[in-house]
């Protein structure tokens, strides 16, 4: 049979301009496609990349329909954008992953339950729309707990840790007063985890799954930290983690590329933290450690090509910057100390406004062994976090 394949040339659509955007559109464009970008942020990365940019709000309804005359296929760079927007698209385009799975992903009570429904393991949750549900589900949940807000939370942002009842005045109040405005929250048990893992699935729309290696992941404050790659675990354990993130993702029937992340447990048990329905920043290694990018695959996924091989070529570990940590690679001692560590490969996003706990780049160190990338990546947070600028 022959493929139905969406050939070079062709023009993609992406819902999203930021960084995930915008290394998607440099994969794009690589590999010859034209790339549409529709943000209303006029500085989002991805419009520089973009032969047709579409600066305007997702309900511009002008713009729907010239994004609909060009595009070829759409997809999103985060799972923020209106699910409505995607199904709207649907009626004339392909929109891979389907809206259906995005709009089961970027709620969060939804995403539990769809995961709970199918066997999938979670940490005990109780969905909150109300002020009895939230003493109902203070009550079942206890303590140490994760309150979360059901929709737009990202980089540990709508979230609060409830370690005893002393924190719950607080919280409690933000819940209450949000209810009036339609919010919904989940309240989760805290997971006593060993370690985070995340696994990149790519499955394109013949059914064709792959699985990148399972990667460990370190947080602050909610917020990706480092990346090692392979997760220094037996290959027992990776294998099971990548198992059950390919399960997941073929019960959802998704198309493009997937990233679950995942607590393991001291006993080795593993439980599904959330999926993400587009590239991960805990893959931004394969960019440089693979022989294929998770962003090559987002292309070559949506647009029914081939998948690309997952072999990790080098052992590696990322280091996000953050915030304030720009002024240093921005200073000339502090970009010469970065890139002066062995195997270490920069890549900034080009975002105008530093702002506190936002991403503005990452670097990824390349080594022959797992510790070897790990100690780098320490001395890189060190220099991040200790050259000062002039
Ligand atoms: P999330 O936005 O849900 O991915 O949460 C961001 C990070 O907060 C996670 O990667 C964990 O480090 C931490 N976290 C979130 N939920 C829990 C939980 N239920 N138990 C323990 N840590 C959590």
């Amino acid at each position: 049979m022959k493929r139905d394949i969406i050939v070079p040339g062709s023009v993609l659509g992406v819902l999203g301009g930021g960084q995930l955007g915008a290394m998607f559109a440099a994969a794009a464009v690589r590999l010859g496609y034209a790339v549409a970008v529709w943000d209303p942020d006029q500085d989002a990365p991805a419009h520089r990349l973009a032969r047709y940019s579409f600066p305007s709000g997702f309900a511009d309804q002008a713009v729907l329909a010239e994004f609909c005359r060009l595009v070829h296929v759409v997809t999103y760079e985060w799972e923020n954008v209106p699910a409505d927007l995607c199904v709207r698209l649907e009626r004339e385009l392909r929109v891979r992953p389907a809206s259906a799975i995005l709009r089961t992903i970027q709620h969060r009570v939804r995403q539990k339950e769809y995961l709970k429904a199918h066997g999938f393991p979670v940490a005990d949750f109780v969905a909150v729309a109300s002020m009895t549900e939230w003493q109902d589900a203070v009550a079942r949940i206890g303590y140490p707990a994760v309150c979360k807000t059901a929709t737009a939370g990202y980089d540990g942002k709508g979230q609060w840790r409830i370690a005893g009842v002393n924190d719950l005045p607080d919280v409690e109040r933000a819940v209450s007063d949000s209810l009036p405005r339609g919010m919904q929250w989940v309240l989760e048990s805290l997971v006593p985890f060993e370690r985070e893992l995340s696994v990149l699935i790519v499955r394109g729309p013949d059914g064709n799954c792959r699985s990148y290696p399972t990667a460990e992941n370190e947080h602050e404050q909610g917020m990706l930290r480092t990346t090692i790659v392979p997760a220094d675990i037996p290959e027992r354990h990776a294998g099971q983690a990548q198992e059950l993130a390919r399960s997941v993702i073929e019960q959802m029937d998704g198309i493009g590329v997937f990233c679950v992340e995942l607590f393991q447990l001291a006993d080795g048990t593993l439980l599904i933290n959330e999926i993400a329905p587009r590239p991960h920043n805990s893959g931004h290694y394969t960019l440089d450690a693979c022989t294929v990018s998770q962003f090559e695959q987002q292309v070559r996924a949506v647009c029914g090509l081939p998948l690309g091989e997952v072999r990790l070529l080098s052992p590696a570990a990322m280091v996000n910057i953050i915030g304030d940590e720009l002024s240093v690679v921005m200073d000339s001692e502090g970009c010469d100390a970065l890139l002066s560590v062995p195997g270490a490969v920069l890549h900034l996003y080009g975002k105008r406004q530093i702002r506190p706990r936002r991403k503005m780049g990452h670097l990824t160190v390349l080594a022959d062994r797992v510790s070897a990338a790990r100690d780098k990546a320490a001395e890189v947070r060190h220099r991040l976090a200790t050259v000062l600028p002039r």
